[in-house]
């Protein structure tokens, strides 16, 4: 094998030369030619004297530190990884020496990464940057990376338990930092406003409540950048303390949780603060990576250093829009109101809103009349992370649509139109399109998937504690279970949103859905199995993470028809002219076609037409013509079932 370098000059350089030289192994020699993507084919490469030089370099500063390699916006986590080092090593770093407030998932500007790679000797190289011909990279600055893009205000939603005081902070807030300028004090007109500090802008979405914040979600629509769980200090944790905390944890977004009134005789704070670990919330003063933040709603006591710990939060976040760029938003909240028909609140994430401009909101469209912001002001553009109130759309939205622009409003009809079609299609053509137990299976086998997230819920702490434990068991080498969320109760809408945007499945002991619940379910396509017996539950969820869960079929009767006529078409073969005598028949339904008493076969009817139409169902008493999937020697008299078959298992 040959493993030297040759150059134009005739000159050749051994790569066991240079391994020697710099004390490696000449695989490791070669890694470093990769990681600079200088080419070579496994044994040799050829190079003039600048590229040896070169290769000298980039070897010398291998020696120097080491290297990780990085992919953008990468969480401590990630890093911990790279480096190989603890998590906990990583947090306590950041905290402790940068002073950057992270949780493991929060993801880092390029910068704070790379003086985190420092304080353990090491050095980044980003997974994305275009690789030099030759020669050390220089990191790649996330702010040119997104060019255009400015730093935008951070959109903070306030999360906790009732009466823990969220609407009093929010209020607070807005008075005090809500410039009412000519208004004698300020009445809030829409459902997000944006304060602005010397530091810089905040939007807050005034939604409080989990459903809202996992609704959005659960449409796709991550609108909230930071949270803030409110926890009143004279109550502590509380059940919607901890959903909240289920959901943002899930969501993955930073949270600073704000303890409130401290102002009160009986508040403790600090019994707070013993309290969260219990969620894996744990707070900056335990060494954790949570910020806390005491607070009184009604005094003001702490509100301006929660504020600021936001601002940090946003900054270490580094969020950013171009407000040149395509537009992308999102609706809010909407409703309609009398004389000025369906009015929308949306949030623009990226790109200007504009009056005039034709948009499609989810299923609806309309060009924009009337825009004004949270103090009821007249707007003419949106920008990035501004909250407006719009009037134009041609129905209510629903929160949680995207917003975009279409070039008139024909067009934006059309594309309109085409979602509430597609919507309508999918509705009647497909029974079951969300994560089920069964597509598990598929994702485990077919992707690698990895976690099969659970949200349990059962109808005693005992039982709770005794499914967790059992199913957090549940692994195997691929997969392993990851339980979302689990409580006493029945499953409640918040449970299904909650799976809806984490793609988990709900499993029930001895718990039911309640109606609201079910409905969500169904809307959401999220699957909720119960269970009474344990052992059944959990040999289902162990037969899932096997990718062993067999689906059963169940044949659901649909309908019957007689074969009437034999039409015979040159181009479209035999159509079966036929009338239907029981129920209905649809044009995806299998078939059982007799002859007296004998059935004569079975299979699929392939075209349901009535008169000239393609139709999808015929019913009771209705003609149509029907063809079967590679069979036509039915005769006029035939009868045939139509059913279809329906996974119980699902
Ligand atoms: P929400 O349900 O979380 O929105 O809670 P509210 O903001 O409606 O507050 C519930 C009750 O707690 C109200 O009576 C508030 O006046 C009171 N409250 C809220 N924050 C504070 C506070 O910091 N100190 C005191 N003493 N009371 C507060």
């Amino acid at each position: 094998m040959q493993t030297e370098v040759k150059n134009k000059t005739g000159m050749t350089n051994n790569i066991a030369e240079l391994a020697q030289e710099f004390e490696l192994k000449p695989g490791q020699v070669f890694g470093v030619l990769d990681e600079f993507g200088i080419e070579h084919d496994g044994s040799t490469f050829e190079a003039d004297p600048d590229t040896l030089e070169l290769v000298r370099d980039a070897l010398t500063e291998h020696l120097g530190s080491k290297e990780i390699v990085l992919r953008p916006n990468p969480t401590p986590r990630d890093i911990a990884a790279a480096l190989g080092v603890s998590q906990s090593d990583v947090q306590k770093a950041l905290l402790t020496k940068l002073k950057v407030m992270a949780t493991l998932t929060t993801s880092l500007k390029a910068d704070v990464a790379e003086k985190l790679a420092q304080l353990f000797d090491s050095t980044v190289r980003w997974a994305d940057a275009p690789k030099p011909k030759m020669g050390p990279t220089a990191a790649v600055n996330g702010a040119a990376r997104k060019s255009g893009a400015q730093p935008r205000p951070p959109v903070v939603t306030i999360m906790g338990h009732v009466d823990h005081g969220k609407t009093s902070l929010l209020d607070y807030i807005r008075k005090t930092n809500v410039a009412s300028r000519e208004h004698g004090g300020i009445t809030q007109h829409i459902g997000a406003y944006q304060v602005e500090l010397p530091e810089g802008k905040i939007t807050f979405l005034d939604t409080p409540g989990h459903a809202a914040f996992t609704n959005m979600r659960a449409r796709g629509a991550q609108v909230t950048d930071i949270a803030i769980l409110v926890v009143a200090a004279d109550d502590g944790v509380m059940p919607q303390t901890i959903e909240a905390i289920q959901h943002i944890q899930s969501a993955e977004v930073p949270m600073i949780v704000a303890v409130n009134k401290i102002d009160k005789a009986g508040a403790n704070p600090e019994r707070v603060l013993t309290q969260l670990p219990e969620y894996n919330v744990i707070p900056e003063a335990f060494g954790g990576q949570v910020i806390t933040a005491p607070v009184s709603a009604v005094t003001g006591e702490g509100v301006p250093h929660l504020l600021e710990m936001v601002l940090l939060q946003a900054e270490v976040m580094d969020l950013r829009a171009d407000a040149k760029a395509k537009l992308e938003g999102v609706v809010i909240e909407a409703k309609l109101e009398k004389g000025r028909g369906p009015v929308a609140t949306v949030l623009i994430q990226n790109g200007t809103l504009r009056i005039g401009d034709s948009i499609v909101a989810g299923q609806t469209y309309g060009k924009i009349k009337a825009m004004t912001d949270y103090r009821g002001e007249k707007l003419t553009e949106a920008g990035p992370s501004t909250p407006a109130e719009i009037l134009g759309l041609s129905e209510v939205p629903q929160a949680g649509d995207r917003i975009e622009i279409q070039s008139d409003e024909r067009s934006a009809r059309e594309v309109a139109q085409s979602r509430v079609d597609d919507e309508r299609a999918r509705t009647i053509v497909v029974k079951a399109r969300g994560i089920t137990l069964r597509d598990y299976r598929n994702l485990i086998q077919e992707e690698g998937l990895k976690e099969l997230p659970l949200i349990i819920k059962a109808d005693v702490q005992g039982s709770v504690e005794a499914v967790k434990g059992m199913l957090e068991k549940v692994r195997n080498d691929e997969v392993e279970t990851k339980i979302m969320s689990s409580g006493v109760g029945s499953i409640t809408e918040s449970d299904v949103l909650l799976a809806s945007a984490s793609n988990a499945i709900v499993v029930g002991f001895n718990v039911k859905p309640e109606p609201g619940a079910k409905h969500e379910a169904e809307r959401h396509k999220v699957e909720i199995r119960t269970y009474t017996i344990i052992y059944e539950l959990i040999e289902d969820i162990e037969a899932a993470a096997k990718g062993m869960l067999e689906p059963k079929f169940e044949e659901q009767y649909l309908g019957t028809a007689e074969v009437r006529q034999r039409l015979q078409f040159s181009k479209k073969g035999v159509i079966a002219g036929c009338y239907i005598t029981d129920g209905k028949v649809t044009r995806n339904a299998m078939v059982r076609v007799s002859r007296g008493k004998e059935v004569i076969h079975e299979g699929r009817v392939a075209t349901l037409r009535h008169f000239k139409d393609d139709v999808r169902e015929v019913t009771l008493g209705m003609e149509c013509g029907v063809t079967f999937e590679g069979w036509e020697e039915f005769a006029q008299g035939d009868t045939f079932e139509a059913y279809e078959m329906v996974q119980v298992n699902a």
